[in-house]
Order: structure tokens, then sequence, then C-alpha cells
């Protein structure tokens, strides 16, 4: 598939290599029946040719292209016809012929799924059709010992090669799908959780409360007046503040909690096994941390948060009721004068 421009030229790379494999493999696999058939000297320098110059003139075509990924792919189409010439020049001999169409088959699999080997097989048809045209049909299709074992380093080593190399393409690319989850996850402006895994993160605690009654306490936190940061210093300097509050947030909480970008301005904050009051203390760290601290690139401006706080209940149904119960109290917090942090009414009855 084609990729990046510096994709494709690794791709490339990484062809020269297999097909010097290949070529110098198939060599032998050829050579013994051309040696038996008494080939004329043509076949003989078309061969080694092909064995010796082709990997890297196919690789210098494919390098200097405007086109490099197409140019490959024509490349590995001219090996599927080159094959088709062989096979006819050493009279169908049975187990050279089908070693060439079935490794020829695998890596044009490899690089273009069944529809790429549908091209590059009718390539050596023509190729066969056209060589039989001008050579005329010969039909031996016994395979000598001699020839076996000329075949055998073509049979063994190119399929591990291939194996091999396909591989390690499966393996990077595992590795970069793993990546891009870890990137996915994370809020990009602040390293904290996005959302979206934030509150995967919040369903599955309230889900562990529901099913084992321990305690968990969510926090909302808004920075105060954020609007006009923005509009007085701008967005970035607006963005430098969030960057601050976050890290504040992250120093506050213990490695168990799980801290996450909302949106905006807002963070949510989950505390497993922290009741009303343990989650009351980590909030006013919060809050006084954020009060007394300065942000922005010279460290001149000020800012407060509000919070809102609440219990994880067994009522909940998911963790959007418990996300509006610590956004009622965050509201209440901000019509009460902002800079403080007030907990959900239902819990702090029963809390005392
Ligand atoms: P309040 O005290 O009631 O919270 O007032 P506020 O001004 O903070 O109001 P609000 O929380 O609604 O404002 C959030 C603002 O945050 C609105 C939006 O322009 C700004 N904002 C949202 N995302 C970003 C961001 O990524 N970077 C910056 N710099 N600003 C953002
Ligand atoms: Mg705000």
């Amino acid at each position: 598939m084609k990729g990046s421009p510096a994709e494709n030229l690794r791709f490339i790379d990484r062809m020269r290599g297999l097909r010097s494999l290949g070529v110098a493999l198939a060599f032998f696999c050829v050579a013994g029946v051309f040696y038996n058939n008494g080939a004329n000297p043509l076949a003989w320098a078309a061969l080694v040719f092909n064995a010796v110059a082709w990997p890297h003139l196919a690789w210098y075509l494919a390098r200097r292209s405007p086109e490099p990924y197409a140019a490959e792919r024509r490349n590995l189409v001219i090996d599927s016809a080159t094959s088709g010439v062989w096979i006819v020049l050493m009279h169908f001999n049975l187990l050279p012929s089908a070693l060439l169409v079935a490794m020829l088959s695998m890596d044009k699999i490899c690089v273009g799924g069944w529809r790429f080997l549908a091209r590059t097989a009718t390539a050596q048809l023509i190729a066969a059709a056209a060589t039989l045209a001008l050579y005329g049909l010969r039909f031996e299709p016994a395979t000598s010992l001699t020839q076996i074992l000329l075949c055998l380093p073509f049979l063994m080593a190119y399929p591990i090669g291939v194996a091999t190399l396909t591989f390690a393409l499966a393996r990077k690319v595992r590795r970069q799908n793993k990546q891009l989850e870890e990137l996915n996850r994370i809020d990009s402006l602040t390293g904290l959780l996005n959302r979206g895994h934030w509150e995967d993160a919040l369903l599955g605690e309230l889900k562990r409360h529901q099913r084992l009654g321990r305690p968990a306490t969510l926090l909302m936190v808004d920075i105060d007046r954020f609007k006009p940061i923005n509009d007085q210093h701008g967005h970035p300097v607006g963005d430098e503040v969030i960057r601050g509050v976050a890290g504040l947030i992250q120093g506050c909480v213990r490695d168990i909690d799980t801290a996450g970008r909302y949106g905006g301005d807002e963070f949510g904050i989950v505390l497993p096994d922290a009741d009303v009051q343990q989650a009351m203390v980590v909030a006013e760290r919060i809050r006084c941390g954020v009060e007394s601290g300065a942000f922005g690139a010279d460290g001149r401006l000020h800012s407060t948060v509000s919070i809102g706080l609440a219990a994880a209940g067994a009522d909940m149904h998911g963790s959007r009721d418990w996300i509006a119960s610590a956004d009622a109290a965050l509201y209440r917090a901000k019509m009460l004068g902002r800079n403080r942090v007030v907990g959900a009414e239902q819990r702090l009855k029963q809390t005392g």
C-alpha cells in the first residue's frame, strides 16, 4: 500500500534486498535446467544479467522515478514477466517452474494482495506466450535429482526471507498502532487524559463502587473568569494557564487518581477509595495551589478555580449522572462567588 515518500523509499530499499536474494536463488534453479537443455548464449546472458544486475537497476530506476512506488510496482511486474520467459525456456520443467510461480505469487500478494497478483500473473502469461511464439513449444516436465537439489536453496531460503520481512513489518505496524492509541488517549495541550478516555475511567470507577461499595469521589474543576484572560492576554497565554492548572492538578493527586481535561478550562478528577472528606482535602489543596500559583510565560498571571465535588452513588445510572451531580456543585461554587470548593448537596447532607 502506498505510504509517505519516506516510507516508499524504504519499501524500494527493502525490495532491493529481497529481489537480490530471490534472483540469486532462482538463478541456480533455472541454470540447472538450462545446463541440461543446452540453452543458447542469449538465454544464459539474460539469466546472468537478471541475477547480477537487475536488482540494482530496478532499485536505481525506482529511486530516480518521480513516482517511486509506482515504478517499484512496475519492477515487480517485470519480475513476473521474466519468470514467464524462464518457464518457457526451461521447457516447463516442473519443479523449477512451479517454484517460480509460487514464490513470485507469494511476494506479490504480500505487496499488493490478490488484485496485484492478478496483474503480475497476466504479465507472466503474456511474456510466456510471447516467448512461446518466438521459441516454439518444448515440453519436458521431468525434473532430475540435480535440478531438485539446485532448487532446494530457493525453496527453503526465500520463504524464510519473505516471512522475516513480513513479520518485521507487522511488528512495526503493531508498535505504531500502540503509539497512535496512546496519542489518542491524551489531551495534547495538558498531557492529561482526553474527555472520552477519562469518562471511560470514570464509568469504570462508578461500576466498581456499585459492585464493591468502595467509596469514590469526583471533582470537577473550572478556572474562574478564564475568558477575560484569553481576551486580555491572548489565546497562547490562556493555553499556558490551562497547562499550568493541569500540571498543578497532576501534582496534587495520587497515582491511583485519574485526572482528565473535560473540555475548555474544565477538568475532572476521579478519586478512588476516597470519601467526601478526603476528597475535600485534595480539592482544597488544588484550590489553594492555583490561588497562590503564578502562570503565563513571565509568571505574573494569577488565577483561581472553583471545584464541585460529588461522591459516587448506588443510584447513579452512568458516568453522566455522576458528572451532573459534581457539575451542579461546581455551578453553586460559581454562584457563591468562585474560588471555593462545594460538595453535592445530597452527599453533604449524608456526610454531615
Ligand atoms: P467562569 O468563571 O464562569 O468559568 O467564567 P469563564 O470566563 O472561565 O467562562 P467559561 O469557563 O465558560 O470559559 C471557558 C473559555 O475557555 C471559553 C473559551 O474561549 C476558552 N477556551 C476553551 N478551550 C480553550 C483552549 O484550548 N485554549 C484557550 N486559551 N482557551 C480556551
Ligand atoms: Mg471557567
